[in-house]
């Protein structure tokens, strides 16, 4: 590990560069301080991207997905894909069913729940654009 970073201490990544905007609707980049591979939904918190492979991100058919970010270790531990068409009490039940799984709701767990389907701004032409090319192996467990 390399010597302590701003951002060891602050727990606040800064984001070097320009964002990668990527299919999912999540942002990716570097820590201009650690240097890591950082992620990000809103682009004002980003978190640890170790784990989790970024570049696979870019490469998956858009798509909803719950996230599973640990917040002590500020990096995304699981991904699940939100099955197409799900309404919002099959969507109330894989959360449920990941916060079990996780025991996210266990006090002093750290875990939080995101889904990247919940910011409010309306899914851009390119996030709809199917990619040609679409692999299997989408993160269904944690590492
Ligand atoms: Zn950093």
């Amino acid at each position: 590990m390399k010597a302590l970073t701003q951002c060891w201490f602050t727990r606040m990544h800064v984001l070097a560069g320009r964002a990668h905007r990527e299919e999912d609707g999540s942002h990716t980049g570097y820590c201009r301080h650690c240097e890591r591979a950082i992620v990000s939904w809103d682009r004002s918190r980003w978190f640890l991207a170790d784990g989790f492979n970024v570049t696979h991100l870019a490469e998956t058919v858009g798509g909803r997905f719950l996230f599973v970010l640990d917040s002590f270790e500020e990096a995304v531990i699981a991904r699940y894909p939100v099955p197409e068409g799900a309404d919002a009490a099959a969507l109330e039940a894989l959360r449920k069913d990941l916060a079990e799984r996780h025991s996210i709701d266990r006090p002093g767990s750290g875990l939080e729940l995101h889904d990247s389907g919940a910011p409010v701004r309306r899914r851009t032409a390119a996030a709809q654009r199917v990619p040609a090319l679409s692999r299997g192996g989408r993160f269904s467990a944690p590492a």
